[in-house]
């Protein structure tokens, strides 16, 4: 079947969808969006869905203040039929060494001059908010009370939904095996069951595969995944509300609505691919490291292990906008472990982009030209 289309998006994922919708919403013509599987099934679907404003690089803090604050009223602003579960429950980073401490003090400043309610917290008030979290070397903490977590699952379908009913083409099943120039700005874009989609803008929102789309149209994006993993206990009685995220032990821990903790960790030597795969050394290294912090947690046993992909650049950050030598290419790639918790603006950013608008915030610093100006972004604040 061949057919065309004003923007065909590539990825049912939390960015394509909140991509599609936007575009639907400022009146864009046909809106396609090809997902090869089902909606969720990509990166969005395994992430732990935590949400924050305390980032330590300018860009960071309004992309995700902007987001977060749109995720207060999504669920209304997508006519969403169900709840979002978005728990505004903070996030609590503490401090082990003074170093830390002062990045958090430089850090919160930052926030607090862009409106972000952090703040710095005694040791005391640390463990006061915490009380579960071990005083054994702990200096205090950073903490933002509007930080939190909401489900991903019921995000994307809210935007898909939305997208559907202002006229978006959604097509699950759909994987797009080429993207062919044709005369003009045209492309082709071919799917596996040989189904054609014609059109001048192709939005690369493929998550974990963004590389892989980037060739069939001969872009060689700087990305690669690789596979992080979050581990699961049984549910138990309420021992913690804010999310806990330590960079000192590259960890982040939270305990769900339901009482079961999610907890991952990064971990450097985990090789580039597209391996899903579970692994005994993560669950070690997990357990070590959050025992070690929250001690009451070895008492609680732990039910499953799943796995995911992150997208990485060379500096952790996305890339947002049109490759220069494809015109009408545009990338919303490169995530990291934070593409959930920005894509109410991802998606409002691409949507003006595309549409030639003017851009809410401008984030020219994010284009894919930065790694051939070598203008790589230090963001002190990823885990
Ligand atoms: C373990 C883990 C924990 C995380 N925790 C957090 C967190 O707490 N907070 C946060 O903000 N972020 C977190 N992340 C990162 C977050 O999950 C991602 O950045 C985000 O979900 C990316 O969304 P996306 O829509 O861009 O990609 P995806 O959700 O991966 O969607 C891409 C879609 O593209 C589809 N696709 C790929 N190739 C093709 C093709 N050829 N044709 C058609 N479709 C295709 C895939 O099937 C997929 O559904 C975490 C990630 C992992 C793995």
């Amino acid at each position: 079947m061949k057919s065309t289309a004003d923007v065909v998006i590539i990825g049912g994922g939390v960015n394509g969808t909140a991509v599609a919708y936007n575009l639907a919403a400022r009146g864009c013509g046909k809106v396609v969006v090809l997902e090869k599987n089902t909606l969720a099934s990509g990166s969005t679907g395994r992430c732990g869905a935590g949400v924050r404003m305390q980032w330590g690089m300018e860009m960071n803090c309004r992309l995700a203040k902007g987001s977060i604050e749109r995720f207060e009223t999504l669920g209304e602003e997508l006519g969403f039929d169900g709840d979002l579960e978005f728990k505004q429950g903070g996030y609590l980073m503490p401090a082990y060494t003074e170093r830390q401490w002062r990045q958090f003090k430089q850090n919160v400043a930052l926030q607090n001059r862009l409106d972000i309610p952090s703040r710095l917290v005694t040791r005391e008030e640390t463990l006061a908010i915490v009380p579960h979290l071990s005083p054994e070397g702990l200096l205090g903490a950073a903490f933002c009370p509007k930080d939190g977590h909401l489900n991903p699952f019921k995000t994307v379908q809210a935007y898909a939904e939305a997208a559907a009913r202002l006229g978006v083409t959604i097509r699950k099943f759909a994987a797009v095996t080429a993207i062919i120039p044709m005369t003009g700005l045209n492309k082709r874009v071919v799917l596996s069951n040989g189904d054609e989609v014609e059109t001048p803008i192709v939005v690369n929102t493929a998550g974990p595969y963004s590389q892989v789309v980037g060739r069939m149209a001969g872009v060689e994006l700087p990305v690669h995944s690789e596979r992080h993993q979050i581990l699961v206990t049984e549910p138990v009685g309420s021992l913690q509300g804010p999310m806990v995220m330590s960079f000192a032990h590259g960890l982040y821990c939270q305990q769900t609505p339901h009482g079961s903790f999610i907890m991952g960790v990064g971990d450097p030597h985990e090789p580039r691919g597209f391996d899903i795969g579970h692994s005994w050394s993560f669950l070690e290294d997990v357990a070590a490291k959050v025992t070690e912090i929250m001690p009451i947690l070895r008492e609680v046993r732990v039910v499953r292990q799943w796995s995911g992909l992150y997208n990485m650049t060379p500096d952790a950050q996305p890339i947002l906008g049109e490759v220069s030598e494809v015109p009408g290419f545009f990338q919303a790639i490169g995530f990291s472990g934070h593409g959930f918790m920005l894509a109410p603006m991802t998606g409002i950013l691409l949507a003006e982009l595309i549409l030639g608008l003017k851009t809410s915030l401008d984030v020219s610093m994010l284009t894919l030209d930065r790694f051939v100006r070598g203008e790589l972004i230090r963001e002190p604040s990823v885990v």
